[in-house]
């Protein structure tokens, strides 16, 4: 058998995995020369053979004795002795620190006889006898398993009867009364008498941290931190310092740095007269260091040189604990401290500039998601815990919104502009929304998944959005929702939170987020290191703008159809769809043309010699008419047609299933005049801008393609255009012609769709639709229990399925480059902005990914 148990001299900061964080961190300290109690770490090894074996073995018990012995000759303290009495903690300790799961048991080696030495020893009756009944309570608690409130209530009682306030007036008499009741409440038919041999107390102590491993609570956290079964516990065994031995004595938590701010400053709390567990479970509230700085200014001066050195040494902030053993400073605990999204990012670009880490080690300490926090509204945490949650969705879109319900985009668009704070709240939501939309501080909607219209379009605007928050049922007609029998009415207030998907009754407040100097500085860092750029999905200059704000390096694809929403636009569009020929639809085409072109322009000019990927039209044509009677009639009279013209007309065009349907460039073979159009309005904002002196490439994007053939024809279509209006205006142009990779049939002929295609972009969200079978605007009803049940580890919309969608990326990838090896392969469905699939993307040879502006940051850091 190896090596069980190690002497704190024995160990370092790289052993985690055998002697647990605090063990490694002890060992770490013990050879920094700090002021660390003696003690030594039973291994994660001896957790394994107990658990396996259900006891702790021989071999363990010989080591356990040599290391007690070694302990005994540098304290010169033995258990039981009357004038030099050891006593000890026993404290679990894994690989990765679990604060709180596993348990803690101080002061063991303490009896009815050694507690009178304390005192004597000590001459202080009280600090003996406090100590003696917390480890009654503790050792009850986490060995036999009596309940902490127990205790609680003997403790409260006795302050009661005396009318204190606080511990610290519980008088030595007290305490012993205490004791004795403490005592009391072992010695049943369930429970044993409290052990009064000290190695009997360790060895109990060591077999119920052993055993808090597989506590509940320890699983249940396990399970959400993704903290592996099998690492096991160690313990660890120390010398007892007492924080509680008088008013020289106390005990602290500290940071190296601010963990709210991430500012350079140390930020601790210390107690007087009191043991470590006053402080951890909040029992006392703490007073600021400055009282000791003023109470024992060089007491704190040793503590600031120790907790500089640890931060230099560790090269991070650093979670500390210490107590102060009538003046005497210990050190118990170094780890590497928590922090929020702003401190981590404040702290890595400060310790470079330190000269303590590198760049790249500043990146790699920063987890991509948490900055997407960094850049939405927020609701005071404060506020929250307080409140109750009504409902919660899919958390579509982060951040933080309050504002009046509306159950149209009509009447919330009306409502915003006499100036109200707006949620819209829906179903489901369609492109014609998009006005009530943009009006809209969050945008709720029952039905859909994270790809839904709604959530697309709420994370493209940067828009708070829950979505397919299934409770909420909306009743259109009686303007109101129903969740949970709790009624919603117009102009109601709620608060949203996309970044869980909770949704709360009432005005929360909220703070403005702002992108902070540190974040950008790490942004550009990431620049300079990254292999992949990062592009926006945008379809207007303010989305574009706000992308350009976090140096995204273009536009990786506009969608041309919102451009089609706003009502005047829509009106010609519905003219085109309903005229009868060809010759019908010129007219509207010139006022679409004179519309898109000036789009165009606006996005090439902001975009100066970045590039800008634009996509023809690719939804179902009956998206644009009107969808009820109530419609049909405004159309009417808008246009001037018949309502039982506009009636057939949307009959004839409805399909059983759109998303499968006459749509993307299916479209530009039935009505070519609609991509000519488009090609037309790009060259004409080229050749504006051309003249006023900036030169644009246009990169030209056609959706859906699934064969050569296919990609084909439409290339030609748009080349025989762009050829006509070169050789019209005497103007040579350089362009590219690519294609979406977004049918599993273009993947696997991905050798000849390259072919015809200067460029691939993976649409990734029509591309897991179509290899699932998904639905990507329904899966709302069902994904959420297909990841409860681990079915599958994630949605596929959100995080890319390697395994099945990769697996076609790759075909696509190697097929299209074994036609063109340089040919950029680009990703723009939604996984293109998420952390983990970047991941995956940068293993696979893809170029650039292209997402929402508020991703932005998040990628790039990915
Ligand atoms: C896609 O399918 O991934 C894509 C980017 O196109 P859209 O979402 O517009 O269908
Ligand atoms: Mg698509």
């Amino acid at each position: 058998m190896t090596k069980q148990i190690y002497a704190f001299s024995e160990g370092n900061m790289n052993m985690r995995g055998l002697l647990g964080g605090k063990g490694a961190n002890l060992a770490e300290m013990t050879n920094l020369g700090l002021p660390v109690p003696h003690g030594f770490t039973l291994t994660t090894e001896a957790c394994h053979d107990y658990q396996e074996h259900q006891k702790l073995s021989d071999a363990l018990l010989t080591e356990l004795d040599t290391a007690l012995d070694q302990l005994r000759q540098v304290t010169g303290k033995t258990f039981n002795s009357q004038t030099e009495p050891l006593l000890i903690s026993v404290r679990s300790g894994a690989a990765i620190s679990m604060p709180w799961m596993m348990d803690t048991i101080l002061n063991i080696g303490l009896n009815d006889e050694t507690v009178v030495a304390l005192a004597d020893l000590t001459h202080n009756e009280r600090f003996a006898y406090d100590s003696y009944r917390r480890l009654l309570a503790m050792f009850g608690n986490v060995v036999y398993g009596l309940s902490e409130d127990g205790f609680d209530q003997i403790l409260t009682t006795i302050k009661q009867q005396h009318g204190y306030a606080s511990d610290l007036e519980l008088t030595a008499e007290d305490l012993k009364q205490i004791v004795q009741q403490f005592k009391a409440l072992y010695g049943t038919d369930n429970v044993p008498e409290f052990p009064q041999a000290p190695k009997d107390q360790l060895l109990a102590a060591i077999n119920a941290v052993f055993e808090s491993w597989n506590n509940h609570r320890a699983q249940v956290y396990r399970k959400q931190n993704h903290i592996a079964e099998d690492l096991g516990t160690a313990v660890n065994v120390q010398e007892m310092v007492f924080g509680n031995a008088g008013e020289d004595s106390g005990t602290g938590v500290a940071f190296t740095r601010n963990p709210a701010t991430g500012e350079k400053q140390l930020f601790a709390e210390y107690l007087l007269n009191a043991q470590g567990e006053d402080v951890v479970a909040g029992i006392r509230t703490p007073q600021s260091i400055d009282v000791l700085k003023k109470e024992m200014p060089e007491m704190y001066a040793q503590f600031a040189t120790i907790a500089t050195k640890l931060e230099t040494h560790y090269r991070d902030m650093q979670d500390l604990e210490f107590t102060i053993e009538h003046g005497k400073l210990y050190l118990l605990q170094a780890r590497n401290g928590k922090r929020t999204p702003y401190a981590a990012v404040k702290i890595a670009v400060d310790l470079v500039h330190e000269g303590l880490i590198s760049e790249a080690e500043a990146l790699l300490r920063i987890n991509p998601e948490s900055v997407s926090a960094m850049l939405h509204p927020e609701f005071d945490p404060e506020t929250l815990a307080k409140q109750t949650v009504l409902t919660t969705g899919l958390p579509a879109s982060p951040g933080a919104a309050t504002g009046q319900v509306y159950f149209t985009a009509a009447e919330a668009k009306a409502a915003a502009e006499t100036g109200k704070q707006v949620i819209l709240m829906r179903q489901d939501t369609s492109p014609e929304d998009i006005e009530g939309m943009i009006a809209s501080k969050a945008i709720v909607t029952s039905r859909g998944g994270m790809t839904s219209h709604a959530a697309v379009v709420a994370r493209g605007m940067g828009s708070t959005g829950v979505v397919g928050a299934h409770e909420i049922t909306v009743d259109y007609q009686a303007k109101k929702a129903v969740v949970n029998h709790q009624e919603i009415h117009e102009g109601d207030w709620v608060s949203v939170n996309g970044t869980t998907g909770d949704l709360y009754l009432g005005q929360l407040a909220t703070s403005d987020a702002t992108v902070k100097g540190d974040l950008s500085t790490l942004l550009d860092w990431a620049k300079d290191t990254a292999s992949m750029g990062v592009y926006t999905n945008a379809d207007t200059p303010q989305d574009f703008q706000k992308a350009l704000d976090f140096d995204a390096d273009g536009i990786g694809l506009t969608r041309t159809e919102h451009m089609f929403f706003k009502p005047e636009r829509l009106l010609q569009m519905r003219r085109l769809i309903l005229a009868e020929d060809a010759e019908g639809r010129k007219a509207p085409l010139v006022e679409l043309q004179r519309m898109q072109q000036d789009d165009f322009y606006q996005l090439y000019k902001l975009a100066g010699d970045k590039s800008v990927t634009i996509r023809l039209l690719d939804p179902p044509l009956h998206e644009f008419l009107p969808h009820d009677e109530n419609e049909i009639q405004a159309v009417s009279h808008q246009t001037g047609i018949t309502p039982e013209r506009l009636r057939d007309r949307t009959n004839a065009l409805k399909e059983l299933n759109p998303m499968l349907g006459h749509r993307g460039d299916r479209l530009a073979v039935t009505f070519p005049d609609i991509y000519q159009m488009q090609v037309r309005a790009i060259m004409t904002a080229v050749l504006r801008l051309h003249d006023e002196g900036l030169e644009v490439h246009p990169h030209i994007m056609i959706p859906l393609t699934d064969s050569k053939s296919e990609m084909g024809w439409v290339r030609q279509l748009v080349e025989d255009q762009l050829t006509a209006m070169m050789a019209d205006q005497d103007f040579k142009l350089a362009y590219t012609v690519g294609t979406m990779m977004e049918m599993p049939r273009a993947c696997v002929t991905a050798d000849q769709v390259a072919e015809a295609s200067d460029f691939f972009s993976f649409g990734t969200n029509d591309l897991t639709q179509l290899t699932f079978g998904y639905s990507r605007d329904d899966v709302g009803s069902f994904m959420p229990e297909y990841i409860k049940q681990g079915i599958l580890p994630a949605d596929p919309f959100q995080t890319v399925d390697v395994e099945g969608v990769g697996a076609l990326m790759k075909i696509a990838i190697e097929k299209g480059r074994s036609t063109k090896p340089e040919l950029p392969i680009g990703v723009c469905g939604e996984v293109g902005g998420d952390p983990a699939s970047i991941g995956f993307f940068n293993t696979i040879g893809i170029t650039y990914v292209s997402c929402s502006p508020y991703r932005v940051p998040v990628a790039r850091l990915a």
